[in-house]
């Protein structure tokens, strides 16, 4: 890559549009694509390490969670050998992309934008048939993707100059942010385009170097990214793919001596356990290193007795079932104010009725299938919990079709304090809690260890205020659904044991991934 100063020339940053699948041309093209990728399923992908298409004699095989016979891709998975060699060339590219002028890394990430744009209905399938996502929430990832490389492109065009500082008489000052070093940035499935290709994409176009190591659910999703970045003129070794088992790969990334930060974003144990493993010192390392993690949640919609109860309804389902409940911001409580708690519920049945449970890639289908059968397993044995925590009121158990289709479930009469009602499941699972008053029902919401998302439904401006005071969330929402962050309007990320706050899709999103410098000179 050259490295002469480049001057890009970008308008105002706008969310990507969604696709409108009513319009026929969109549904043909979707159509299209789906034939198309069909056609490229189970090939085989090695890891990339360093610019070098390495195989190796493990597998490890991603399925499509409708068809599970159906394999996605087969890739060479890494063992503590390739981990080690991924940081080692990571280090190696480190020299020379740290040098190369901000400008032109961002231009990087707009043109891997453009070219997502180019490809999107292509990359809306691969997700559908990876991670089952329906049509709309496969095409809210890849847009969330362009957005991520949209947004944090011209984040870095306003902090890579030098930063004004208060001018000393007899001096000149300035502050510089530079990157830190080798990152190993290791995403969830659930996101597998956007969050992946947000924490990849902010610490590259920062000047960083990393070892993307991708869910094990979902690495196809990711290569297609890296084919994306790669095209738009990446250098080899800024981002090694290294698709291995978190169990036995992750320990190496986290805890290398040459490893500077980690971003991470997944389950709350895992988040904590490479909090642990970042935080001893080894022999060699000279830096404190940075975790940026985002974790899980328990989150919580409180319906007020003064709340529009249709759209109250509305809220509570979409944010509860859309994409099966396997959104760290999926309404997993609906507390609901004891006079209207009955109209509530029955409303919310008739509503949960509605939505039809199959393959993803089906358009009549408004959920599709959980993840894989350990996560069917999980979210089964929570159902069973519930029944004894609750009243079930809608659904129970596992949907027709070979595929890990889960019923939309509905558990009434939870005590706050169920396992239900504190534990994250992450499926389609609503745990509903009956409260006095609205006090209480804050006092219910903040009962959690976690404090990612929320949202109230009240016409009650004076309650709204309240909430806003002390409903202890990072994205908090008012009269709508807690799910649907959208990069640049909320900035997302939790409190407490949701994680470290990054506020991804923020304008202090891109400082996680540099530190400063300050120069200060006189003349001589
Ligand atoms: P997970 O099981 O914690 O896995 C996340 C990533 O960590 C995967 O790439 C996984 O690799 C890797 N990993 C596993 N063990 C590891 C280890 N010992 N060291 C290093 N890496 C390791 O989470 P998930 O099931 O993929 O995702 C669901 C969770 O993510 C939920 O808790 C959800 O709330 C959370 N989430 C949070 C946010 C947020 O912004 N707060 C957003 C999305 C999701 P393998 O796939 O190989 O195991």
């Amino acid at each position: 890559m050259a490295t002469a100063e480049v001057s890009v020339e970008r308008g105002e940053f706008r969310n990507e549009p969604f696709l409108d699948y009513a319009k026929p041309e969109n549904r043909s093209a979707m159509q299209a694509a789906l034939a198309k990728v069909k056609g490229e399923l189970g090939r085989e992908y090695p890891l990339i390490i360093g610019g070098r298409r390495v195989s190796t004699g493990q597998k490890i095989e991603s399925r499509n969670p409708s068809r599970p016979a159906e394999i996605v891709g087969s890739f060479s998975a890494a063992g503590v050998a390739e981990a080690n060699q991924a940081i080692e060339a990571a280090q190696q590219a480190f020299t020379t992309w740290s040098r190369v002028p901000y400008a032109e890394r961002a231009a990087v990430l707009f043109r891997t934008a453009d070219l997502l744009r180019e490809r999107k209905h292509e990359m809306n399938v691969w997700i559908c048939y990876e991670a089952g996502k329906t049509w709309p929430e496969a095409d809210a990832d890849t847009g969330e993707t362009i957005d991520f490389c949209e947004f944090y492109a011209r984040e870095m065009l306003r902090l890579g100059g030098p930063q004004k500082l208060n001018q000393l008489k007899g001096e000149k000052s300035y502050l510089l942010y530079i990157p830190l070093g080798v990152g190993a940035i290791v995403p969830p499935w659930n996101f597998p385009s956007a969050i992946m290709a947000g924490m990849t994409g902010a610490a590259v176009v920062t000047g960083n170097t990393v070892v993307l190591k991708p869910s094990s659910d979902t690495p196809t999703v990711a290569y297609k990214f890296i084919e994306l970045l790669t095209q738009a003129g990446l250098p080899a070794g800024v981002v090694n793919f290294l698709v291995g088992r978190g169990s036995t790969v992750g320990d190496t990334l986290v805890a290398h001596p040459k490893t500077r930060f980690v971003g991470f974003t997944g389950s709350k144990e895992v988040g904590l356990h490479i909090q642990e493993v970042a935080s001893h010192t080894q022999p060699g390392q000279i830096w404190i290193k940075r975790t940026v993690l985002e974790m899980g949640g328990k989150d919580a919609i409180i319906v007020d007795e003064e709340a529009d109860v249709e759209a109250a309804v509305e809220g509570v389902a979409v944010s509860a079932f859309g994409y099966q409940g396997q959104k760290c911001s999926a309404c997993s409580r609906a507390i609901v104010a004891e006079k209207i708690y009955h109209a509530f519920l029955q409303k919310l049945v008739e509503r949960t009725k509605k939505i039809k449970v199959g393959e993803a890639d089906d358009p009549g289908n408004y959920m599709g299938p959980v993840i894989n059968q350990g996560a069917m397993k999980t979210i089964l044995d929570y159902i069973e919990v519930g029944k004894q925590e609750g009243r079930l009121i809608a659904g129970g158990g596992r949907a027709g079709g070979d595929g890990y289709f889960i019923q939309p479930t509905i558990i009434a009469d939870v005590s706050p304090k169920a396992r239900i009602a504190q534990e994250e499941i992450f499926g389609p699972v609503l745990a509903v809690i009956k409260a006095k008053n609205f006090d209480q029902a804050l006092e219910m919401a903040n009962d959690s260890e976690f404090g990612l998302t929320g949202a109230v439904y009240s016409r009650n401006p004076e309650k709204l205020r309240r909430a806003a005071e002390s409903f202890h969330v990072g994205n908090l929402y008012f009269n709508r659904k807690c799910t649907g962050a959208m990069v640049g309007a909320h900035p997302f990320g939790g409190f407490n044991m949701s994680g470290t706050d990054s506020k991804a899709g923020g304008h202090d999103y891109l400082l996680l991934f540099l530190q400063a410098k300050t120069i200060a000179e006189k003349p001589c």
